[in-house]
């Protein structure tokens, strides 16, 4: 089989790729390792920048995110008692957030490809990048006994954190950055109304905590808890105990607990690898970095990374210019570095670190006050939330 691209995994990433580059003519394949409801019934980011929403768009692929999303123009962190609200849209000269589940957004994202005849392969076995130094890469996969060899001219390693595009570079090239925080987040998805209209990050001694939503009817709750536990060892009632605990009263009164129908521990990580191209091998996404979800990030680095990609596939195939795929990884690795320190920040803002001193302490306390009591921080603040320009 041959193909111009070769986008191995079926993530958002690899998805939005192969539809916007399929609408300039440019013929792609997707090689993803599951089939479509295991990756379906993974639920993930529910924060989204306007440029993704753009780029979904550009991909005809915004029509449901425009009709069921909600439009957010502020968020409220509680500490200390008290709650406060941080007004986006007037920090960041009137922009917002969109909140859709990553999970539809996927499934949009198939119905799309679905309607173009896109080649997308599911539960492709042992999926090998290979000769990408070479002009001639392939990607090899297999189907049952068989093996497929896929020709290709650019790979794309869209395959998350625990794909093989980025171990496919050679470790003497690869420079790796990471982070990993001493907890994770368990996070709970029930079929209730959320408690607040808009996202509620919480500040605790007991940990953290944040009210979250898909719509409203489906919540998403998460609180911080050691990396050792299970979320088998969490009851429902145990989680919506100790997720009261750490709101102020006057939330936790009106919260609205109900079974959960999703529960899971994720665990934080920071993480960057450089560079972001190894010959025709070109990472995106989380193949190439991760963010812990506390800036709700994630998915729009993911989401830049692709608005880089598919303009450089554009001037290569269109125009001969090869300026957006030589300068791709320090494009991209420019925007992604901004999003992991704007992610870091806010979880060492919000959390509870096991080892922190006393002092420590009085430093998070007073960067939360420095916050609230100065504009510039403000703006800042929206204007990383919101989302940076691509
Ligand atoms: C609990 C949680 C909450 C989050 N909240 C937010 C948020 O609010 N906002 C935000 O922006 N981000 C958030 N994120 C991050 C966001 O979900 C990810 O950044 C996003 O999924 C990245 O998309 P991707 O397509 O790059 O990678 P993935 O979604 O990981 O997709 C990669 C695909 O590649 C496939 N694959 C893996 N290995 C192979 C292989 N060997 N061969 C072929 N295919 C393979 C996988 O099955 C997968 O389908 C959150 C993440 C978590 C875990």
């Amino acid at each position: 089989m041959k193909v111009q691209v070769c986008i191995i995994g079926g993530g958002p990433s690899g998805l939005l790729l192969s539809q916007l580059l399929h609408l300039q003519g440019i013929d792609t394949i997707v090689l993803e390792k599951y089939s479509r409801d295991h990756v379906l019934a993974r639920i993930r980011a529910g924060v989204l920048e306007h440029g993704f929403a753009k780029l979904m768009r550009e991909a005809q692929c915004g029509e449901r995110m425009d009709r069921e999303g909600e439009i957010h123009h502020g968020i409220h962190i509680s500490h200390d008692g008290v709650m406060d609200r941080i007004d986006l849209s007037k920090y960041s000269g009137g922009s917002s957030v969109i909140v859709y589940g990553q999970t539809e957004l996927t499934r949009d994202l198939y119905e799309a490809r679905d309607k173009l005849g896109g080649k997308v392969i599911h539960n492709a076995a042992d999926v090998t990048p290979c000769d990408v130094k070479s002009d001639r890469p392939y990607v090899t996969y297999r189907d049952g006994d068989k093996v497929i060899r896929v020709d290709c001219e650019y790979v794309i390693g869209a395959d998350g954190f625990h794909g093989v595009s980025r171990k496919s570079i050679p470790k003497d090239v690869l420079r790796e950055y990471e982070r990993v925080y001493p907890f994770g987040w368990l996070g709970v998805l029930s079929r209730t109304k959320p408690v607040s209209a808009e996202l509620i990050y919480a500040k605790h001694e007991r940990g953290f905590a944040l009210c979250s939503l898909r719509s409203q009817v489906l919540s998403r709750y998460y609180i911080q808890v050691p990396l050792s536990d299970t979320p088998e060892g969490w009851s429902d009632d145990a989680f919506w105990g100790e997720l009261k605990h750490r709101l102020p009263g006057e939330v936790a009164a009106k919260l609205i607990t109900g079974p959960s129908i999703e529960k899971s521990i994720a665990p934080l990580r920071s993480f960057v690898a450089e560079p972001m191209r190894y010959g025709r091998l070109l990472l995106a996404g989380d193949a190439a970095h991760i963010v812990p979800p506390t800036g709700a990030r994630g998915l729009n680095s993911a989401a830049s990374d692709i608005y880089y990609l598919y303009h450089a596939m554009v001037d290569h195939y269109k125009k001969g210019d090869d300026a957006g795929l030589d300068g791709y990884s320090n494009r991209a690795l420019a925007r992604v570095w901004k999003a992991q320190r704007f992610s870091w920040w806010m979880t060492m803002l919000l959390h509870r670190f096991p080892d922190n001193i006393p002092y420590d302490n009085k430093l998070q306390d007073t960067d939360l006050a420095y916050l609230f009591s100065s504009e510039a921080a403000l703006r800042s603040f929206a204007e990383n939330y919101v989302g940076l320009p691509f």
